[in-house]
């Protein structure tokens, strides 16, 4: 028996995920998996990189939907996905994450009565601010079966009645750090600004920060520029395209002495794993990298003002910091206690789990 799988990605971290499970797919017999882009994040260190370096089935198509609010994002992408369901009409359709690609995937799967099996559900903030909140939330109570990473997040799931429907996965990320870590590439790290080769620092900090929280306002950003400005060692810091123009702006006016930061561009996925796991420390606003952090055991700095992985902050691992000097260096200072035995993200073996129940899904239509 054969059934289709069509997978819906559209942004960097999706793509890490979804190259695991894609791997295991491969190796079942009668799984067919078609990969759909939504084209939310489209530069080449910020997709393709991801599609060559990890081997990931080229998508059959790419919507190329992106920008614009976020409203009119998931509308264009609704509506776009719509109709790919409807021409591929897939057995079962498999989302990641909680960004706008999952939910008008999530959205345009409901209504089509297409099965849908819904990965890191349980993932919640409790922030009302927080866009991608939304867009877990709704996501999970639309999709018909919820893969938590955690037992803190399949608690989530309960606590929002949706146990039925819900089990516990544990952690592609971690898969695929735990596998790619022996691949990992010393990056060839590329000036934002000028775009000119840099080298990496034997001793450096390794730093992402792109929400709209920290980079929205001048103020934010400076308050975390001054603080990697005050370190005893560089800060590597790979610019999102979503904030480089402030960034390039900030880093080039002649009263801001940056020159403790390395403004760089994206790195690929297995260059980031080689930055996680020779950095001094790590200071991010990014859900991913957190908890690369925690499972390569390197001090980490969110700056955020909610916690998005809370199996992460213990023992000094992973602090929260506001957007300034002050508070970054504060968080900085906490030491850390790593226990080796505390895996709160599962086995390394979640793709297998997450493969397997796209497919009896399917199977069972
Ligand atoms: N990452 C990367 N290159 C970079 C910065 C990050 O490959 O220049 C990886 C990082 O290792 C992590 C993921 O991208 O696996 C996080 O993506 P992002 O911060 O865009 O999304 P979030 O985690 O906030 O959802």
């Amino acid at each position: 028996m054969t059934v289709k799988i069509m997978t819906v990605v559209g942004a960097r971290p999706q793509f890490i995920k979804a190259a695991v499970v894609s791997h295991v797919l491969e190796r079942i017999e009668g799984a067919e998996e078609e990969i759909v882009h939504t084209g939310q994040h489209f530069d080449a260190n910020m997709s393709q990189t991801f599609f060559d370096e990890l081997s990931i089935p080229e998508p059959k198509v790419n919507l190329g939907v992106s920008g614009g609010t976020h409203g009119q994002m998931t509308a264009r992408m609704l509506e776009a996905l719509e109709s790919e369901m409807m021409e591929r009409k897939p057995d079962v359709v498999l989302l990641y994450g909680d960004t706008n690609s999952t939910l008008a995937a999530a959205l345009a799967a409901a209504k089509l009565h297409i099965p849908m099996v819904h990965v890191e559900a349980g993932a919640r903030t409790h922030s009302a601010t927080n866009p991608e909140e939304i867009n877990r939330i709704c996501t999970d109570h639309v999709a018909t079966k919820l893969l938590a990473c955690t037992e803190d997040n399949l608690e989530n799931l309960n606590k929002e009645n949706l146990a039925e429907k819900s089990e516990f996965s544990g952690d592609p990320m971690y898969d695929a750090f735990l596998h790619y870590s022996d691949l990992a590439q010393r990056p060839n790290l590329v000036g934002v600004v000028n775009g000119e080769p840099v080298e990496l620092p034997a001793e450096f900090y390794y730093v992402t920060c792109h929400r709209e929280e920290n980079t929205g306002t001048d103020e934010a950003l400076l308050g975390l520029l001054d603080a990697l400005s005050s370190l005893d060692a560089p800060a590597v810091y790979p610019v999102h395209p979503r904030n480089r123009s402030t960034v390039c702006r900030l880093a080039q006016d002649e009263e801001n002495d940056f020159s403790n930061i390395l403004f760089v561009d994206p790195v690929g996925y297995l260059e980031s794993v080689y930055l996680v796991n020779h950095a001094k420390q790590i200071i991010t606003d990014s859900g991913g990298l957190q908890r690369e952090a925690f499972y390569a055991g390197v001090k980490c700095t969110t700056v955020l003002d909610f916690e998005v992985w809370p199996e992460t902050m213990v023992q000094g691992r992973n602090i929260l910091a506001k957007p300034t000097k002050t508070s970054i260096r504060n968080a900085m200072s906490v030491p850390q206690m790593v226990d080796g035995t505390y895996l709160p993200f599962g086995d390394g073996k979640a793709a297998e789990r997450i493969a397997n129940c796209v497919v009896e899904l399917a199977e069972r239509r």
